[in-house]
């Protein structure tokens, strides 16, 4: 008699083989034949991701042209997460995936995207050992238009490399705010003030826990989310970001 277990994965793997004859997986952006099933970017594609290595800033992960320069985007801002890091610069190919998992429902674009920030962060030294991965929540509105909350997406992908368990339904969304893109720094804090809760006070005191987005523009939302975690008792709060706008 064949294991259940056995049988089930022998079966998985007829289908997805079967699926493969039919839909071989192709890069999304270029199309061609890929082999590693793990990944959704042909390395040609991939090869164009470009890292944002030190020195950047400790605090808000802005690229910086030496080691001591000034940061140009701290200045006049209160941070409430402890530190951040972007792995990627928002060029062309970071910007076509990430179109794809925002507006094209692809959330395996996300999953490889947050296994390549992962990579990124284990090649850090600076980075802080992080207990938990927490997704900034969409309203549930938002959510249901597209289907999933791509920052979930990303935090799965970082749980998949390092085994960082993910923090869902910790934090909440309460408000639908209206899109950011055009907004200016101000205005975009304004827009996010208040806006996130801590649904489970009990699963973030005293941890250190790193909030995970796809970009980093002014930080306005990663920033909101960071005070409602501070405030309901989080000890240290990092911002991992995929791209760094
Ligand atoms: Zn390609
Ligand atoms: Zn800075």
């Amino acid at each position: 008699m064949i294991p259940e277990a056995l049988l089930t994965h022998t079966l998985r793997t007829a289908g997805r083989t079967a699926l493969d004859l039919v839909y071989p997986p192709c890069c999304v952006l270029c199309k061609v034949r890929i082999f590693d099933e793990r990944s959704v970017v042909c390395d040609g594609c991939a090869s164009g991701l470009l890292s944002i290595d030190a020195p950047y800033c400790e605090r808000c992960g802005h690229p910086l042209s030496t080691p001591v320069a000034a940061c140009p985007a701290c200045p006049g801002r209160t941070f409430y997460f402890d530190g951040a890091f972007s792995a990627f610069a928002f060029n062309r190919p970071l910007q076509d995936l990430i179109h794809l998992l925002k507006y094209r429902n692809r959330p395996g674009v996300g999953r490889f995207l947050g296994s390549m920030l992962a990579k990124r962060v284990e090649q850090e030294p600076g980075i802080p050992h992080i207990t938990g991965v927490l997704p900034v929540p969409l309203h549930p509105i938002r959510k249901r238009e597209r289907g999933y909350n791509q920052s979930l997406c990303i935090a799965r992908g970082i749980s998949d490399v390092t085994g960082i368990p993910v923090l869902e339904n910790v934090l909440r969304r309460k408000q639908n705010t209206p899109t950011q893109t055009s907004l200016s720094p101000e205005a975009r804090m304004a827009n996010v003030e208040g806006v996130f809760e801590v649904a489970r006070s009990e699963a973030v005191r005293g941890t250190t826990i790193s909030l995970v987005d796809d970009i980093f523009t002014t930080g306005a939302t990663i920033n909101s989310c960071a005070r409602a975690l501070v405030q309901a008792g989080a000890g240290r709060v990092f911002a991992l970001t995929v791209a760094r706008a």
